[in-house]
């Protein structure tokens, strides 16, 4: 028999930091639908994007925890 315990079953934090995530390219999705952005403002996006996944990834590393 082998035990699987090697991960935490739900992290409210990285839930958080997911949904995070998941609203910064669905707003920058549904702003590319209403208008063509300025090269700037995809810039920015990408940006936002950027750093959400990075915080994700970071508390992922720190925490051990995979979702
Ligand atoms: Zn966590």
């Amino acid at each position: 028999m082998t035990r699987t315990r090697c991960r935490v079953l739900s992290c409210a934090e990285h839930e958080g930091l997911e949904f995070e995530l998941l609203d910064v390219r669905t707003r920058g999705q549904y702003l590319t639908r209403l208008r063509s952005l300025t090269r700037e403002e995809q810039a920015e996006w990408g940006r936002r994007e950027q750093r959400a996944l990075a915080s994700l990834v970071d508390h992922e590393l720190e925490h051990g925890c995979n979702g």
